[in-house]
């Protein structure tokens, strides 16, 4: 099997599970590390709330190019509709439901 390596440190566990979701979508094996939940590595102290997201060596390139764009997806937007600046998160303005324009 594949070693893992670490490819990015979430700043929460929200953020490790949007993150693991687009990877998956690629085709990216996503193994969180110090999450309460995940259990059982022993690895990393609990004092900490970030999410370590590891993805097996191979994929690596593969997943850092499904971050950068996760990350591109983060941006702000303005709402062609009311002009609502929204969070990049938002797939939708939180306002009044209009879609950012690509
Ligand atoms: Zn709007």
């Amino acid at each position: 099997m594949d070693s893992f390596v670490e490819l990015y440190r979430a700043s929460n566990a929200l953020e490790a599970h949007a993150l693991k979701g687009a990877l998956e979508q690629q085709g990216v094996m996503v193994r969180l590390l110090g999450e309460a939940l995940a259990g059982g590595t022993g690895e990393l102290p609990v004092d900490s709330q970030e999410v370590g997201l590891l993805v097996q060596r191979r994929h690596l390139e593969k997943a850092n190019a499904v971050l950068e764009q996760y990350h591109q997806s983060q941006a702000p937007w303005q709402c062609p509709s009311c002009g609502e600046q929204n969070d990049g998160h938002f797939e939708t303005c939180w306002r009044c439901g209009g879609v950012p324009q690509k």
